[in-house]
């Protein structure tokens, strides 16, 4: 630790951190983003967790449209869960949903409704690391802490010229001690905030250094390293999975099944599907007969990237299958779904005659 504090110093010494250029560059630059405009504790909380593994672009309506269902922590808490995971489908990731629902009942239970405004207490709440927590106390509290995303790793390990594994937590504890320590007196929640707009704008994957108010003492720029850093270890490997799906349906109704708690897909609603193999027969306990193919659906969740062969089927018996459930058109326009399913439940629509009857 000793080490680390010693070569931060000398990091510095050698580079400072022109923080009133990137102040000066935040306030004329940012982007007008809609949790911007007021940025209470819980607009900060709900943002920041839909920004985790998502665009901005795609955030802006659901936080608009998150914000007009529930605007305070009381209205979340009294809420369903299947309402909560319908307002976020489409955003993936569903555990977030799941733990910022229970978070604002821990909120109302504990706080009354109050978000706390120390990193021991945020710490408390379900799906809150150490980058939430501290987005929270600087944007909303205005506390001097740091907030390290990935944005804020890049710039870091470029404007001092680190070069680092930063998947490794000795490497990630440095950059925090860098960000905590170039923080002002003055504003610091201007220079968390510019570091995280900057690299999401300007120093990007291809950092774009002609517009960049830091490009005068950025180390990696003199070097020209930029296009290496940040260095990472290990590439996380995809794995593909083929799925058959079938879509049954008995009268209209259709056989749905509900992810249960502990599983990626806890909360969420899918189609009966199987790993995909040659020669594999319908598996299911009912006669049914084929109708249809749909369109396939590629989609990614985690580390996986899924292939969907949807397959629309008309079946007699109403066959109970432990797990499953028949629900009317009705209900499934209103159940939260996982985002290949909902796909191909976008595809259905137009192929309702099949399933009307
Ligand atoms: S000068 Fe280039 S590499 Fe350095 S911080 Fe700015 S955009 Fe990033």
């Amino acid at each position: 630790m000793e080490k680390i504090a010693t070569s931060l110093r000398t990091m510095k010494q050698k580079i400072p951190f022109e923080a009133d250029s990137l102040k000066a560059w935040f306030l004329e630059e940012a982007r007008d983003l809609p949790w911007r405009k007021n940025p209470s504790p819980y607009a900060v909380w709900i943002s920041e967790i839909m920004l985790q593994q998502t665009q901005v672009s795609v955030v802006e309506g659901y936080f608009q449209r998150w914000m007009q269902k529930f605007p305070t922590v009381e209205h979340l808490a009294v809420s369903s869960l299947d309402e909560v995971m319908k307002m976020w489908e489409g955003l993936g990731y569903y555990s977030r949903a799941r733990n910022i629902h229970a978070g604002a009942r821990f909120i109302v239970e504990n706080y009354q409704g109050i978000m706390p405004s120390t990193k021991e207490e945020l710490a408390q709440i379900k799906g809150l690391g150490p980058y939430t927590i501290g987005a929270i106390l600087s944007f909303a509290f205005h506390q001097k802490v740091p907030a390290v995303d990935g944005n804020v790793i890049r710039v870091l390990t470029r404007y001092f010229n680190i070069a680092d594994d930063v998947q490794k937590s000795a490497t990630l504890k440095k950059i925090w001690a860098l960000a905590e320590g170039i923080l002002p007196e003055n504003k610091p929640w201007l220079i968390v905030e510019g570091l995280i707009e900057l690299g999401a704008v300007v120093c990007k994957k291809e950092a774009q250094c002609w517009a960049c108010p830091l490009q005068q003492t950025c180390a990696a720029f003199a070097a020209g390293t930029q296009a290496e850093l940040p260095k990472k270890g290990k590439k996380v490997e995809i794995a593909s999975l083929l799925r058959d799906v079938f879509v049954i349906s008995h009268e209209g109704d259709l056989l749905v099944k509900k992810g249960e708690d502990g599983k990626v897909m806890a909360g969420l609603y899918e189609f009966p599907y199987t790993e995909r193999k040659k020669g594999a027969r319908f598996p299911f306990p009912l006669k049914a007969r084929k109708v249809s193919k749909l369109p396939e659906v590629q989609h990614s969740f985690t580390r996986y990237r899924v292939t969907l062969y949807p397959t629309v089927w008309q079946t007699e018996e109403r066959v109970k299958i432990p797990g499953y459930e028949w629900l009317s058109w009705e209900e499934i326009e209103r159940s939260p779904f996982s985002a290949g399913h909902r796909r191909i439940l976008a595809s259905l629509r137009t192929q309702n005659a099949y399933i009307a009857h």
